[in-house]
């Protein structure tokens, strides 16, 4: 505002001298031209002196000028003394006018110039000050004008400077509040830098720590945290998954619930000694869970050390190695009874002639016992001894698979009854066990030794599942369907849980102890039925006893697998050649033979007995022979014979159940060693009699 009102202040100063002072300074010095050398004073006194008529043309022109000049001057703005001036300026040139047509009279009347003069003469002295008193006007003025003109020019240069440092302090200022700021800022900007590197190693330290109680807390191996008296501070959500312990539960307690009972507690004062000294420890626990099932623990418990060495926690992880052990177990149990196989396979031959020698002894010392005797019971009682024995080489052989099936028509009902009987022997006298047979007898297609085996594992069960106590097992086979048989085999005791009856018939599944179960009998029966065209189900509730059904295909009655009853044992007085490598059996069997009324030559060498077939062809009716011989296979050594006497009868017996016989003609009987007396009796005569009829 100021420095606008000093520039209208130079302005307005400007404007004054141009058009004031300037102008009037024009004019003035205008006016003193015509008034001073040449002007029309001058001209006119040169006119009245040279009487020339160019002066007076001068004079006439310049006081045209002079009107126009004065015209002028009082347009513009002036002092009463500028007025005052200028009018006596203007009196004493309108005298000289005045005066001028005189002057021309005198001249033309050729007045002298002296006389001219006098008369023309003007006083001028008052125009002269006028001229003064306007000239002294105009410098004052000029001198005011151009006074305030450089007042307010030099105001105007101190306003510039001021303006200059005003600029020069406004940048300065400006730079220092701009280099202050900056410092501002630097040191702000360090702080946000540190506090934001702070903020980040907080995150990244928090995030860390948080991914370790991840990984601690999703860990797949179970994981608790105590303190150093033992008392649980943390578990991982593995150990509530496996144990069924929360967190809540159990905590402040110490982890001795887990205890199974079966680590002695020898090993946990141990373990305790050995932490307190800082050691790690590494075993194997066996451990309960919440609902009593127990699961094994491979375990590490270590101390876990502050940087000062004292001990802050425990803890323990472990991994439930619960599968992995039984897995160990399955393979371990697979390779035993692979074992077992190739033992049975090994054994068989050896066992079953040795079967074979107490079988047939025991027939031969039946016959002589007095009946109803305390001897005769006796040797019922090996007898029984002696099936038991051969059923289990048998059962051995299937497990192993180490024997074929024979395909017959077997009666259902003889074969339940047979393995009754067996079972009796074995099972406490307060378990009955009842067969209720049904009107006709029932006829399946399959192997009797497999039926044996289903019927012998199904009962076996039932007796372990009743545990000792008092119960009933009944077995009973009905027509079903069309075609079709049904053999249930009921029992009194526990029944099973739902979750059993589920894994019922995988292999190894037992929930009885090791040592007791195998968990191979369902199995197997399961196999055997199916290769029967049958199929088995279960029908059970816990407390309300089992129910297994075995549904076959029924048979029809055949004659020619009929077999017949043990107690007809038919007898001949035939010429019969015996030949087997084992003396024993051999004097076994020849006693038999002798006992039935047959004529017998035993050989313990088949080539010695083919010498002696040979010697006398005709003389023999028969021939028994053993299949596996050490010097010639019964199979070549009846082949020899046939070429002397084609239709001769054959019966092996052997200790292996070979699938084919090679021979030529009529096809040999065969028998398996244990030879049961009655069996043999019955084939010897109905092969004889076969060979009378031809
Ligand atoms: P193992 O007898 O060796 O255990 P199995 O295959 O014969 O193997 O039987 C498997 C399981 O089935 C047995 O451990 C038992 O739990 C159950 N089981 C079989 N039969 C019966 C039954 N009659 N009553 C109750 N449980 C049974
Ligand atoms: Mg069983």
């Amino acid at each position: 505002m100021l420095t606008r009102m000093q520039f209208e202040d130079i302005r307005q100063s400007w404007v004054e001298y141009a058009e004031g002072a300037e102008r009037k300074g024009i004019l003035i010095s205008e006016i003193r031209g015509l008034l001073g050398y040449g002007g029309i004073i001058h001209n006119f006194k040169n006119y009245v002196l040279r009487q020339e008529t160019v002066y007076l043309e001068r004079v006439q022109a310049q006081l045209v000028v002079f009107d126009g000049i004065m015209s002028t001057f009082d347009s513009l703005d002036l002092s009463d003394e500028e007025r005052a001036a200028v009018a006596d300026v203007k009196d004493a040139i309108d005298d000289y006018a005045a005066m001028l047509p005189v002057a021309v009279q005198a001249v033309e009347n050729n007045w002298t110039a002296e006389r001219i003069d006098a008369r023309v003469k003007v006083d001028d002295t008052r125009a002269v000050a006028g001229m003064a008193a306007l000239e002294r006007n105009w410098q004052a003025l000029q001198r005011s004008s151009s006074n305030r003109l450089l007042t307010a020019v030099e105001q105007g240069q101190t306003l510039i400077w001021i303006g200059f440092l005003s600029l020069l302090a406004l940048v300065l200022a400006a730079l220092l509040v701009g280099w202050l700021l900056y410092g501002m800022y630097r040191d702000l900007r360090h702080a946000v830098d540190d506090l934001a590197d702070e903020l980040t190693e907080r995150k990244r330290l928090e995030h860390s720590e948080s991914r370790l109680a991840t990984a601690v807390e999703q860990s797949p191996a179970t994981i608790i945290i105590t303190d150093t008296e033992a008392r649980i501070q943390y578990v991982n959500t593995k150990f509530t998954e496996l144990t069924g312990w929360t967190l809540a539960e159990i905590k402040g307690q110490t982890p001795a619930f887990l205890q199974s009972g079966e680590t002695t507690q020898e090993v946990y004062n141990q373990i305790r000694t050995g932490l307190a000294k800082g050691e790690v420890w590494h075993g194997v626990f066996r451990n309960r869970k919440k609902d009593g099932a127990s699961y094994w623990a491979e375990s590490t418990i270590l101390p876990l050390v502050a940087p000062d060495g004292s001990i802050l926690n425990f803890i323990g992880i472990s991994e439930d190695i619960t599968e992995k052990r039984q897995a160990r177990d399955q393979v371990v149990r697979a390779q035993k009874l692979e074992a077992v196989g190739q033992l049975a396979g090994g054994v068989a031959h050896d066992f079953n002639n040795i079967l074979t020698t107490i079988v047939g002894s025991t027939h031969l010392a039946s016959l002589d016992a007095p009946e109803n005797s305390d001897l005769a019971g006796e040797i019922a009682q090996i007898d029984i001894a002696a099936r038991r024995a051969q059923s289990l080489i048998r059962e051995l052989l299937t497990f192993a698979r180490r024997e074929p099936g024979e395909m017959r028509t077997i009666n259902l009902g003889t074969i339940i009854d047979e393995v009754i009987g067996l079972l009796k022997a074995s099972v406490p006298p307060i378990i009955t066990i009842r067969h209720i047979p049904e009107d006709e007898p029932l006829f399946v297609r399959g192997d009797a030794t497999h039926l044996h085996q289903i019927i012998m594992n199904l009962c076996r069960n039932a007796a372990e599942a009743l545990a000792g106590n008092a119960g009933e097992i009944t077995l009973t086979v009905v027509p079903y369907a069309n075609k079709r048989v049904q053999l249930k085999v009921t029992d009194t005791g526990p029944g099973m849980s739902a979750e059993t009856q589920r894994h019922l018939f995988e292999p190894f599944f037992t929930t009885k102890p090791i040592g007791k179960g195998t968990g191979l009998g369902l199995s197997v029966v399961y196999g055997l039925v199916d290769e029967m065209g049958g199929q088995i189900s279960v029908h059970s509730e816990l407390g309300q006893g089992s129910t297994f059904i075995v549904d076959l295909p029924r048979a029809a009655k055949s004659e020619a697998d009929e077999v017949a009853t043990e107690d007809e044992i038919p007898r001949g007085t035939e010429r019969i050649i015996l030949v087997d490598d084992e003396a024993e059996v051999l004097g076994t069997f020849r006693r038999l033979l002798q006992r039935l009324g047959y004529r017998v030559e035993a050989f313990t060498s088949p080539r010695i007995a083919l010498d002696r077939f040979r010697s006398d062809p005709s003389r023999f009716d028969l021939v028994i022979s053993d299949m596996v011989m050490p010097d010639m296979s019964g199979e070549d050594m009846v082949r020899e014979l046939r070429t002397l006497r084609p239709e001769i009868p054959v019966v092996f017996c052997s200790a292996y159940k070979p699938r084919i016989v090679a021979v030529p003609g009529i096809a040999p009987a065969m028998l398996d060693k244990p030879v049961q007396p009655a069996k043999l009796a019955q084939e010897l005569r109905r092969l004889l009699d076969k060979a009378l009829a031809s």
